[in-house]
């Protein structure tokens, strides 16, 4: 079956899989195996060691390059293994142009991990695409991008940034972990790679910690599969079997995530005891007519600031939620609170998150595919207190 003629709910399901050849088994097999027997030296199937490509990883490959409508998928053993893939396509003096509100594990991996290889990263806010020129040289190689961004839920328009990026010959990768190729699909929109932390939606139930990276053209891809292959941060066979069950139902979860959060989102704009809420779904979202544009619908993940609120009595909310879980991560079929500032944003400095918005009482919420009235009732019963 050719997937360019199914539609996006059918290639979650059917992208890049066929039947195993072997008996016929309608999800691919986990081939739990390292390497594979010859005939002659040489002489192989395909396969002769699972760190350059393992059967049931390749059927996870290629249903990440279906949903996201590229040519060629790479899975790894998580989000950050796969952005470290795409660093290594630097060399020392080159300049990375990323957005400012980043997640927090890929800020620390550019800024702790690879300044040192004399690799440069400004961090800069893309919704005004100015600032991004004002920082490109001709050292520049890569835009990175992160959007609906982590936790402040701004939203940059990547039609905009890639024209940019190929009138300079930069390199455009869009870290789509918050939409999923559900929401909005970068390779579309003019990106050259897409990433993924797949531990998140995509995976979708919470079990697993694996990374993607899809792309189009077929010289990107070789390059980065022989850093894949080279340096080895590979997906295992059985994760790769849990995150290709998980892309079978993404569409129908992502519509719920959708739902709920926008029935959250709504109650807590309307909450006498909260400041401010972060969802682009809203009208008055800064980039709000972006988000309408290059996304289906808005998400499940939603931020907020209590009113006169510091950070201990942010932390006094999460731990008084019981539906909701404190736990780091997001994405998964449970709703989960989290506080950036202790958690997910503790390794940027105080002053570098306030910049762009991330307060000592900023929450935020993954809202998750339970009944959306128990989860407003669990936050009334935890702000309330
Ligand atoms: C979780 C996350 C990552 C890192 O992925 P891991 O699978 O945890 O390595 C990167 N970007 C975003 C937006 C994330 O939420």
């Amino acid at each position: 079956m050719s997937d360019n003629n199914l539609r996006f709910n059918s290639k979650t399901i059917h992208g890049g899989q066929e039947p195993d050849k072997a008996y016929g088994a309608v999800m691919p097999p986990i081939y739990q195996t390292s390497t594979y027997a010859q005939s002659t030296p040489g002489g192989h199937k395909g396969f002769e060691y699972s760190r350059s490509a393992n059967p049931t990883r390749t059927a996870l490959e290629n249903s990440l390059a279906s949903i996201e409508s590229g040519n060629f998928g790479l899975a790894f053993a998580s989000g950050l293994a796969a952005m470290d893939a795409v660093i290594k396509l630097l060399n020392p003096g080159d300049e990375v142009i990323s957005t400012n509100d980043l997640y927090g594990g890929s800020y620390r991996l550019f800024k702790k991990v690879f300044e040192k290889f004399g690799i440069t990263f400004h961090f800069v806010g893309m919704h005004d695409s100015h600032k991004i020129e004002a920082h490109i040289n001709e050292n520049t190689k890569l835009i990175w991008l992160e959007t609906p961004t982590n936790p402040m839920m701004n939203v940059i328009d990547i039609e905009k940034v890639s024209v940019l990026a190929k009138k300079h010959n930069i390199l455009l990768a869009v870290d789509n972990t918050f939409a999923t190729p559900y929401l909005q699909r970068p390779l579309e929109l003019g990106a050259d790679i897409v990433m993924h932390s797949a531990t998140k939606y995509l995976g979708g139930h919470s079990d697993v910690v694996v990374g993607a990276l899809v792309v189009k053209e077929k010289e990107l891809a070789e390059r980065l599969y022989f850093i894949q292959n080279a340096s080895g941060a590979v997906c295992g066979p059985m994760d790769s079997f849990l995150v290709l069950r998980g892309i079978k139902t993404l569409h129908v979860r992502m519509q719920r995530h959708c739902e709920n959060g926008r029935a959250v989102a709504q109650y807590l704009a309307k909450h006498p005891k909260i400041k401010k809420v972060y969802w682009p779904g809203f009208e008055n979202h800064p980039n709000h007519e972006v988000a309408k544009r290059q996304m289906r619908d808005f998400g499940g993940m939603i931020s907020f600031v209590p009113k006169g609120a510091g950070y201990e009595d942010a932390v006094k909310i999460v731990e008084n939620l019981r539906v909701f879980t404190l736990a780091e991560s997001l994405g998964g079929v449970e709703s989960l609170a989290g506080h950036p500032a202790s958690m997910t944003h503790a390794s940027i400095p105080k002053e570098e998150r306030e910049k762009s918005g991330v307060v000592d009482s900023l929450i935020r919420l993954s809202v998750g595919i339970e009944d959306v009235n128990d989860l407003i009732a669990d936050l009334e019963q935890a702000i309330g207190q």
